[in-house]
């Protein structure tokens, strides 16, 4: 078996990777490990889940527990047990697929954990939206964000989006600063989808300005934007488990009752 570590870079998290490395007997290997340990938060378990895809992942988080992370410094022995010992809990987290096009026609692949972006940074973006080959409605505005039930707490929150139970499998669409006039009408409300259907966005080609689509933290900078289809992907993060917290208490721990954080 092999393994490696992507850190924060802070020293908590350097320290606690020092440590690991002392206590785990595998091969460390940044080519090919079957295990990844990401010390630090939920954005280095995102890195770590882009560099190593089909890696099976352990969070440890340096802070609190965090949405992904889900052990902390105090269970260092636990993960280099479970690594050494090859005995662990895994649980399979829904992925996006997503494929994009620029105005060269350069094409692009990758899998979201949180969500896919489209982003006009200066100007409108003036998209038709297509959900399950039907034209749904004309966007004009700055954008659009398309997220897993896991990625719902993440950027989609902050854009209104419901926080969805991670049991419940759906794709949910959700506008980011749509214009809306006698022009161009939309929704405006987030969708829930069902993970049949898949999302295209096609850009007016007579308006098109350069856009940044992201992938979790990966930002693409493209000059100009063609199209996009977004889909559940039959692809999916391993992740390991320890004392999984409950969704809600998770929720409302993050978000609701401050005094919570004492308890975890
Ligand atoms: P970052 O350093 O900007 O931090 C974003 C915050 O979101 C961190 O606190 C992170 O722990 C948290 N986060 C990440 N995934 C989460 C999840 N599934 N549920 C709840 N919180 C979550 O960026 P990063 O740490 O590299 O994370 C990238 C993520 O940042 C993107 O996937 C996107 O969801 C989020 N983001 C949010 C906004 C916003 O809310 N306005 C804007 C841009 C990006």
């Amino acid at each position: 078996m092999s393994y490696c570590i992507i850190t924060r870079d802070d020293l908590k998290s350097k320290s606690i990777t020092k440590e690991l490395k002392s206590k785990i007997i595998d091969k460390y290997d940044e080519k090919k490990p079957k295990y990844v340990i990401a010390v630090g938060g939920d954005g280095t378990l995102l890195r770590a889940f882009h560099l190593y895809p089909k890696s099976i992942i352990f969070g440890l988080h340096t802070g609190h527990l965090g949405f992904y992370s889900n052990y902390l410094v105090k269970d260092v022995d636990i993960i280099a047990k479970q690594i050494n010992e090859n005995n662990y809990n895994v649980e399979e987290i829904d992925l996006i697929d997503v494929e994009f096009v620029d105005g060269f026609d350069n094409v692009y692949h990758d899998n979201a954990l949180n969500e896919v972006t489209i982003i006009g940074p200066t100007r409108t973006l003036r998209l038709d939206l297509y959900i399950g080959n039907k034209f749904f409605e004309r966007f004009r505005g700055t954008g659009f964000c398309i997220s897993t039930p896991t990625g719902s707490t993440a950027y989609n929150k902050s854009l209104n989006g419901s926080v969805i139970d991670p049991s419940v499998k759906c794709i949910q669409l959700t506008e980011i600063a749509a214009i809306n006039s006698n022009a161009y009408r939309t929704i405006s409300s987030p969708m829930i989808l069902g993970i049949d259907k898949t999302i295209e966005l096609k850009a007016d080609l007579e308006h098109n300005y350069n856009a940044f689509v992201t992938v979790d933290d990966k930002p693409y900078s493209l000059a100009s934007f063609k199209q996009m289809k977004v889909s559940s992907s039959k692809n999916k993060l391993k992740m390991a488990y320890y004392n999984r917290q409950d969704f809600l208490d998770r929720i409302s721990r993050t978000f609701l009752n401050e005094n919570n954080w004492e308890n975890c």
